[in-house]
């Protein structure tokens, strides 16, 4: 298969790299080792640019800088609505800078140019804003105690909070943890994806402009075993919020519980099943389901990666759904007619691509797709196995790539089995008219999201997040905010209580 545009990399509109270096109390800086590191372009394989390497002891000063911040800075302090205006302001120059923004990412991680300049970009705005909007309302409860006593909660911000974030939203994920925890008044150190760090840096920058004092947000670019080591372990950190995968999230559980204890949210892997039944629409449902494996090239956690289909409509609707993957087009990101660019680098494509062996030689049926792309850069044909087993690795295992299990089944006794029946319980779908087939699934299923008719609806007001190995805590929603908070219980005794 050829690439939409032929193959050539476009230079359309790449801006200049402006910042490459690690953001410490409100300062860019070097690495105290000096050591860099290449970011790559994913359509060519070449380098971006070199990135500042933060390392172990680069978090320490970031996590002082938290530190200092928060103990005796204004962040904490001020009146929530002072916090909502200075994110409000970021929100305003995020969306000033779209088109710089969006260039960032869709050269560093091959997203769609086009793509992020309405969707990614003016939605972390709208994420901010939606946080700030909540900044001055936070507030505990007036407790009706047993006893004489008077008692009442107050909210307060967690502290100095470590953001560990994948490459595969750079944006949106760095908005989801950022914003929320602003609004609840802690400070913060995160680590980018080593594969994608320029939007992160361009945010930190903006947010400086933006009035976010010095040291509130602290952005240090490095390696996992590291960089986001040191923020696992870190003995002053009081929570970690991680994005990533199973395997990682695991690890950081480990480091934080044998280090201070701190806080863990994890937003970790999934092998969300697409159910359709029989009375949906065929061609829509198709449609649907293409689309939760191949938006983002397939790397996205929600992504849906098992399709089930009831054995009434099932030949029509694989019929359908191969015309559409062969239809689907792969090219430059920053080709307009392109709907899915490369991989994000070298290892997640090879990793993909040794999937699809692993499904052939498991004996899957390779309906289409199933090679790379053009001969350079790291795109990949959407790729739909069929006839496949329950128990083979291309059901259980996320692949993280535009790679589909599809699967037939006959009750929705079955569909809900199969459906539960991995480690993981990220998302889910389903497709129904029947209000009765989409209640009783919903509620069976083992995820922490279920969309009915819809895949891929997200919101800053709906809780994102897992059931199961695929983590525990959410992101988005109030759920979001009120993981950066902690409860305090105050209690005084009432002498002569009339009640
Ligand atoms: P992937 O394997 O898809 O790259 P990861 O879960 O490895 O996803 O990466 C997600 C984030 O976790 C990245 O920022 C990465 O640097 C970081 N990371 C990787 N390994 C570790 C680790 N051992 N401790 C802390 N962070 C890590």
């Amino acid at each position: 298969a050829a690439l939409s545009n032929g193959g050539q990399a476009s230079s359309f509109n790449i801006p200049p790299i402006k910042f490459t270096k690690l953001f410490i109390n409100g300062q860019f800086v070097d690495s105290l080792s000096g050591k860099e590191f290449e970011t790559i372009d994913p359509r060519t394989g070449e380098v971006i640019t070199k990135i500042a390497e933060g390392g172990k002891e680069d978090i320490d000063i970031a996590v002082k800088a938290a530190r200092v911040a928060f103990d005796h800075g204004p962040w904490p302090r001020m009146p929530g609505v002072e916090r909502a205006r200075i994110m409000m302001k970021w929100a305003d120059l995020i969306e000033q800078n779209i088109d710089e923004i969006a260039a960032l990412d869709a050269i560093d991680a091959g997203k769609l140019y086009h793509y992020c300049k309405v969707g990614d970009i003016p939605a972390a705005a709208a994420t901010i804003r939606y946080y700030a909007g909540a900044a001055d309302k936070i507030h505990g409860e007036v407790l009706k105690a047993s006893g004489k006593f008077h008692a009442y909660t107050l909210l307060e911000p967690v502290g100095v909070v470590g953001h560990i974030i994948p490459w595969n939203f750079p944006t949106t994920m760095f908005v989801a943890k950022v914003s929320p925890s602003l609004a609840a008044g802690c400070t913060m150190v995160l680590k980018p994806a080593e594969q994608t760090p320029l939007s992160a840096l361009y945010y930190a920058h903006l947010a400086k402009l933006a009035g976010i004092p010095d040291g509130v947000l602290n952005v240090v670019p490095g390696f996992g075993r590291t960089a986001g080591a040191a923020i696992s372990s870190h003995m002053d950190i009081d929570l970690v919020s991680f994005t990533g995968s199973t395997e990682v999230g695991r690890e950081i559980m480990r480091s934080a519980a044998s280090s201070n204890l701190k806080q863990v949210s994890l937003e970790l892997g999934g092998k969300s099943p697409v159910i359709v039944f029989d009375d949906a629409d065929v061609n829509k449902a198709a449609e649907l389901a293409l689309l939760g494996i191949v938006f983002n090239k397939g790397e996205i956690c929600v992504a849906g990666s098992r399709v089930l289909v009831q054995e009434g409509i099932y030949d029509e609707f694989e019929k359908k759904l191969v015309e559409k993957a062969k239809a689907w087009v792969v090219g430059d990101p920053f080709d307009p007619k392109a709907q899915q660019g490369p991989q994000v680098d070298k290892k997640q494509f090879e990793k993909i691509l040794s999937y699809i062996e692993i499904g052939k030689k498991e004996g899957a049926t390779l309906l289409t797709g199933g090679k790379r792309v053009g001969d350079k850069g790291y795109y990949i044909e959407p790729t739909i196995f069929s006839n496949v087993k329950e128990d083979m690795r291309i059901v259980q295992e996320e692949i993280f790539g535009p790679v589909m299990a599809l699967m037939k089944f006959k009750t929705i006794d079955d569909a809900i089995k199969i459906a539960n029946s991995t480690k993981y319980g990220l998302a889910s779908g389903i497709v129904t008219k029947s209000l009765d087939t989409a209640n009783t699934v919903s509620r069976s299923l083992r995820a922490g999201i279920v969309w009915i008719n819809c895949y891929f609806a997200f919101g800053n007001d709906i809780p994102y997040g897992g059931y199961k190995m695929s983590g525990f805590g959410r992101d988005f929603g109030l759920e979001a905010l009120h993981k950066y908070l902690q409860v305090k219980s105050v209690v005084t005794p009432i002498y002569n209580s009339p009640w």
